[in-house]
């Protein structure tokens, strides 16, 4: 391409379309965003955002709003499953980092970044599925939409998440996501729920023989301010399986699961409702990021299973990072190239510990969780210091 691309299509309003949106146009390049899903609906649980990725939302100024509206996390600390004290990491990271861990509503983030991305004038288009996307030479880039609709621009960025249609056209016999054989149950509860327990602004988890459960504080809302989530073997049952059944049999299915677990898990599970299941998947390395004037980001390049607590992180500084290549004003093939070239190694090595970590979460004999947990006594000091690589990534200096 000669002449410097002046409008980009994005496929996908979840994290790294409306951040990728802003980005551009502080680039000077138009975008347009196409979401399937209406606005702000079906976005259940909560996440925390690392260090790495709070320097993100503090350069576009809404680091501040994001510690008003979730919860900073002081420490990540872990339990056995009768409540014996394992280890704590994650301490002091606003100190160690320049910015704190927050917990938040996946949903009050998503509107922060949505308002954001209308403030700069991006425009964003809801209830457009992508279904294929056209590349004739010279000729503009087309994505053709589920509702017969089209849309033009001089290149595509494909922030359609883990489930991608975009990876489908940069890479057609590519790899599909697989499920890790975990699933995710999660949802929130009430503050008063904690009150009087000497937990702070911790997130307290807990290693089962078999499975995980975690908790924390992720609003001041008094309905909705903790957060917690449970990770289990699937056992061949998937996600769609569960979320057929109502309320009463998935908070039965937990009481079954957690049954003689360290308080306050059992109240947790008593009290919780509207409760959200999601399949826990992941999508090998893919060859490449990009064909002609399309490239991947956030998990729609490098799916991560969430057990780094990171990937939102990356989908922040994957859309900073090309934001900040786009203002050279390079060739378009050579921008893309050099995004994958600097992104591939960090993102890669992430995937990579997640992996790793999702293994803690299985299910065990009582010896193998006896040794696990003592072996995560022993190491944890020592991992913790050994992910300060991961928080200590700063976007903006790179
Ligand atoms: C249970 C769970 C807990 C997690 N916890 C954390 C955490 O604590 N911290 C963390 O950093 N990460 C966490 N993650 C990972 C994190 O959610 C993802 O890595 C992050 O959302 C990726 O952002 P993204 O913008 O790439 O994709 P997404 O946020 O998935 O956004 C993709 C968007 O594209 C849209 N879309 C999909 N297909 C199409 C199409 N064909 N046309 C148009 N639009 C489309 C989707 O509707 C969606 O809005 C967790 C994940 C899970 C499943």
């Amino acid at each position: 391409m000669t002449q410097r691309p002046r409008k980009a299509l994005i496929i996908g309003a979840g994290i790294a379309g409306p951040v990728t949106a802003i980005f551009l146009k502080r680039a000077g390049i138009d975008a347009e965003v196409y979401e399937a899903w209406p606005c702000a609906t079906g976005i259940g649980g909560a996440l925390q955002i690392a260090p790495n990725g709070m320097h993100v939302l503090a350069e576009l100024g809404l680091a501040d709003e994001m510690i008003r509206r979730g919860s900073v996390a002081d420490s990540f600390d872990f339990y056995s499953q009768s409540g014996r004290p394992l280890g704590s990491i994650n301490r002091n990271m606003q100190a160690r980092f320049g910015q704190p861990a927050v917990n938040m509503c996946r949903a009050s983030l998503n509107e922060m970044l949505i308002d954001k991305a209308w403030c700069a004038n991006a425009a964003l288009h809801f209830e457009k599925r992508l279904a294929r996307i056209e590349d004739r030479g010279d000729q503009p880039v087309v994505a053709h939409f589920t509702d017969g609709t089209s849309a033009e621009g001089d290149f595509v960025i494909g922030a359609d998440g883990v489930h991608s249609a975009v990876r489908a056209h940069v890479i057609p016999d590519g790899p599909r996501p697989f499920d890790t054989g975990l699933i995710g149950f999660g949802g929130f509860v009430p503050r008063a729920l904690l009150a009087g327990r000497s937990i702070g602004q911790r997130v307290e988890t807990t290693f089962g023989q078999s499975g995980y459960f975690g908790y924390g504080f992720c609003s001041s809302e008094p309905d909705a301010g903790v957060m917690w989530w449970s990770t289990q073997p699937s056992h061949g049952v998937d996600a769609a399986t569960f979320r057929a059944m109502d309320q009463a049999a998935l908070r039965q299915h937990l009481r079954e699961f957690h049954a003689g677990w360290h308080d306050p898990i059992p109240a947790i599970i008593e009290a919780a409702e509207n409760i959200v299941v999601t399949d826990t998947l992941d999508v090998a390395t893919l060859p490449t990021w990009s064909r002609k004037r399309t490239l991947l980001i956030g998990d729609a390049a490098h799916a991560t299973s969430p057990h780094a607590g990171q990937g939102a992180s990356l989908a922040l500084e994957d859309a900073m990072r090309l934001g900040r290549l786009m203002r050279d004003r390079q060739e378009l093939g050579l921008i893309f190239q050099n995004f994958e070239h600097e992104r591939r190694p960090r993102a890669e090595k992430i995937v990579a510990l997640a992996r790793r970590n999702g293994n803690s979460k299985r299910e065990f004999s009582a010896t193998g969780a006896w040794i696990r947990d003592r072996m995560l006594k022993l190491l944890l000091p020592v991992s913790a210091k050994g992910m300060d690589w991961m928080y200590a990534y700063d976007p903006r200096a790179a």
